[in-house]
């Protein structure tokens, strides 16, 4: 099958130069063309898509979603009268509207088995490209650990979703092999606390230093690299001494910290919008109190140090932790990463060369020769007026694979 898009101009990421009077050629899945239309002699043969009026660009990439959360705060009552099929479910319009909302391509940062990946994979419903992390990996008391003060323990282990706790270093090896076993793409570990869990602190840091190398290494060892959720000013320091490849969040960055990144050429996620929804959510009386709370404390202290990472030069990935937010509204993030002193264009490749580089994942994120045909068209040039990326209405055409799923 060979599809030609035309349209009033192509966006490239990697150069920021706009080609007008534009087309992309995709055939059996992949790019063939992607020029001027008068560059090119259109295959007869092809089915030809009228994106008149768009701009096109690759298809968006998100690295840190969580695509079997609700994304409608957090509700205890909810979560404990939820089946674990039900919860998986959730995964299946979560994953349309991340696709709609233009993005082809996420980390899915826990939550998700394998599962999920395979079956929008083998197109039995409609979803971006998945890597997944399959459980996030906490310390006892800890950011993953739903075991409550009550007694209730919401972390049942599955057989594609193994247990998130872990102590030791031998302990920390069985969970990276168990969570690998099943499937996952990355190993997603917490070396501080967070918002949304009852018992910790962002402040403070989780797992040892000893824990966190472990994890690397088995991680290396089997081809994978892992992810830290990390808030804490020490928590990201012993994931980056530890070896982790991308730190989540990054609230307490200082200029050691940055320094670090710097050298070992590390992606920073800065998931901004995150705190936003706690807030949005919570004004709704749809979230705890110690959430609203902790949400509150951090939200400028976020702000100030994504700046000076920013600023520093560090390597900034898009993402967006959408599941805390709404699914669909992982563009909002553009906005909030453009307010705090990156260029449009900058705020355009983290979610496309950059985030490709840094999840590791090949043709996607650009629109060469090779490519996944992940295309999307936004009226009007988003360099000009990123606000374009910002709502899934302005998506106006979303193609995958060289399949039309939005227009
Ligand atoms: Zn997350």
């Amino acid at each position: 099958m060979i599809r030609a898009i035309a349209a009033d101009a192509l966006l490239n990421p990697a150069t920021g130069e706009t080609t007008p009077d534009a087309i992309v050629v995709i055939e059996d899945g992949r790019v063939t063309k992607a020029c001027r239309r008068s560059e090119t002699q259109v295959p007869r043969d092809a089915e030809t898509v009228d994106a008149s009026g768009l701009t096109l660009l690759p298809g968006l990439i998100d690295c840190h979603v969580h695509l079997t959360s609700l994304g409608e705060g957090l509700d205890f009552a909810r979560e404990l009268t939820t089946p674990p099929t039900l919860e998986l479910m959730r995964a299946v319009r979560a994953a349309k509207r991340t696709l709609e909302a233009g993005f082809t391509t996420v980390r899915d940062a826990a939550g998700s088995p394998a599962g999920i990946r395979m079956a929008i994979d083998a197109g039995y419903f409609p979803g971006p490209r998945m890597l997944v992390t399959v459980s996030a990996l906490s310390q006892t008391g800890g950011h993953t650990d739903s075991h409550f003060m009550c007694g209730a323990d919401l972390d049942i282990p599955l057989p594609d979703r193994p247990h998130m706790t872990v102590d030791g270093v031998e302990n920390m090896r069985l969970r990276v092999r168990e969570v690998i076993r099943a499937g996952a793409d990355w190993i997603k570990l917490c070396t501080s606390g967070g918002v949304l869990s009852p018992g910790d602190q962002p402040h403070h840091a989780a797992l040892t230093l000893e824990e966190i190398t472990a994890a690397v290494e088995e991680a290396r060892t089997q081809g994978r690299k892992v992810m830290a959720h990390a808030q804490a000013n020490a928590g990201i320091k012993n994931a980056l001494k530890g070896g982790v490849a991308t730190i989540e969040h990054g609230i307490w960055l200082d200029g050691d910290a940055i320094e670090m990144m710097l050298d070992g050429g590390n992606a920073l996620i800065p998931t901004l919008v995150a705190p936003h929804w706690v807030i949005r959510h919570a004004e709704a009386g749809k979230m705890p109190r110690y959430a609203i709370d902790k949400a509150r404390a951090v939200i400028d202290d976020h702000k100030a140090s994504i700046r000076q990472a920013i600023e520093s030069g560090v390597k900034i990935a898009f993402g967006t932790d959408t599941g805390v937010g709404p699914h669909g509204s992982n563009g909002e993030e553009f906005v909030l990463m453009h307010e705090l002193g990156m260029e449009p264009i900058e705020c355009i490749r983290s979610a496309t060369t950059v985030a490709a580089d840094t999840i590791g994942m090949q043709g996607v994120g650009a629109l060469q020769p090779g490519s996944w045909g992940d295309v999307i068209g936004v009226p009007g040039d988003p360099v000009a007026d990123l606000a374009l990326l910002a709502k899934p209405e302005n998506i106006k055409l979303v193609v995958k694979g060289g399949e039309v799923v939005k227009s």
